[in-house]
């Protein structure tokens, strides 16, 4: 065991300046993935700043026509099974409730689910060389285990996948990231939080440095007539996804007026791809439309060893998914809390 300094801090400004204090310093939230990452050796953390007790960012708040603010602190549980949330975002309580454990997300904090790193088997595994890991050493995927890699927006450096089920629906929710950080406080549009692995691998976000995550705003569309969430995985509980699809559909006059998707499993960042959601709008809510929009999606993907299947998985779901978010009561299993 490593000798680490712990600090409890109660506000932000606080914890922005003790971050500051410690070279290799982390936020602790639920503390679920991060813990893991230690025990592993793959984080080596000098100090520890514990902001679980910031009372001030565990609350949901109704911002009327302007959306709504969830707190980095509440935790994904109260998020899923929030009145506010299941009443106009019912498709980020599904994506929340497809993920992890109710344990998990009981700890899991809104903050740190974004903030996750991917799952990839080779990161996790210190004796291999990683990119991600260790810059410039090699990335073992391309040739070894890629079942759970991307097959969208990859680079020869690095085909992991982020691994959130959260983020894909506030991808498609087109949710803004709130921040504090030594240079003041901002706001990141969700499309530009995450940031796909070209050269850096390393660099997974465009999260400053000791920037701390306040909260999230979701828009006022919630798509709550016309949502679902697919999720594709080798179990049906405690899995992280090989594909899922996030849905959100406004329909007018039995056209599409405004459709979001956006992919999780297959790429280093939430995906999605204007081109088809515009290609999709002022259409008919068809099968066939929709197959034609799944072909676009995947244009370009290339799968791996183990991860091809990937490609016309992926077409599938968007299909399956865009038809069950026509009649929202159809979706399953993936929309199924994971026990
Ligand atoms: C067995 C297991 C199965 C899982 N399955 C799934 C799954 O199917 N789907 C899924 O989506 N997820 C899954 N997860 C991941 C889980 O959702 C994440 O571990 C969790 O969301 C992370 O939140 P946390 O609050 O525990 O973060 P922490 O572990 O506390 O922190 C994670 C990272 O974020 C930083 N951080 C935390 N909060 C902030 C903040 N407010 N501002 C700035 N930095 C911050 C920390 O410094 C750390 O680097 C699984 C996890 C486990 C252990
Ligand atoms: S895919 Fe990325 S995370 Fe996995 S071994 Fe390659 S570089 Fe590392």
């Amino acid at each position: 065991m490593n000798n680490f300094d712990y600090v409890k801090t109660t506000t932000a400004q606080e914890a922005v300046a003790k971050k500051e204090e410690a070279h290799n310093s982390f936020y602790v939230a639920g503390g679920t993935n991060l813990i893991d990452l230690w025990k592993y050796d793959i984080e080596h953390p000098e100090a520890l700043v514990d902001i679980s007790d910031f009372n001030v960012y565990k609350t949901i708040e109704d911002l009327g026509a302007d959306g709504v603010r969830l707190g980095a602190l509440v935790s994904n549980a109260d998020t899923a099974h929030h009145p506010l949330i299941k009443e106009r975002y019912p498709l980020l309580s599904n994506t929340i409730l497809a993920g992890a454990s109710a344990q998990i997300r009981n700890s899991a904090t809104n903050g740190g689910n974004l903030l996750q790193r991917t799952r990839c088997y080779y990161f996790y595994d210190k004796v291999s060389p990683c990119n991600k890991r260790v810059p410039g050493s090699g990335c073992p995927a391309k040739e070894g285990m890629n079942r759970l890699h991307a097959i969208l927006g990859h680079s020869e450096h690095c085909i992991a996948t982020f691994p959130s089920d959260m983020c894909v629906a506030l991808a498609a929710l087109e949710a803004k990231v709130e921040v504090t950080g030594p240079k003041g406080d901002r706001t990141i549009a969700f499309e530009d939080f995450h940031t796909l692995p070209g050269d850096t691998p390393d660099i997974e976000n465009t999260l400053g440095k000791n920037e701390l995550i306040t909260a999230i705003v979701l828009p006022p569309e919630g798509y709550a007539d016309n949502y679902s969430y697919l999720k594709l995985r080798d179990r049906n509980s405690y899995a992280f996804a090989l594909v899922s699809v996030a849905t959100g559909m406004k329909l007018n006059a039995g056209k599409i007026e405004k459709i979001r998707i956006a992919l999780g499993g297959v790429a280093h960042i939430p995906w999605r791809n204007k081109e088809v959601e515009n290609f999709l709008q002022g259409k008919s809510p068809t099968p066939e439309n929709f197959k034609q929009a799944a072909e676009m999606m995947v244009e370009g993907a290339v799968g791996f060893e183990h991860n091809s299947f990937k490609i016309e998985a992926t077409k599938r779901a968007l299909v399956r998914n865009c038809i069950m978010a026509l009649d929202p009561s159809t979706q399953r299993p993936g929309a199924k809390p994971s026990l």
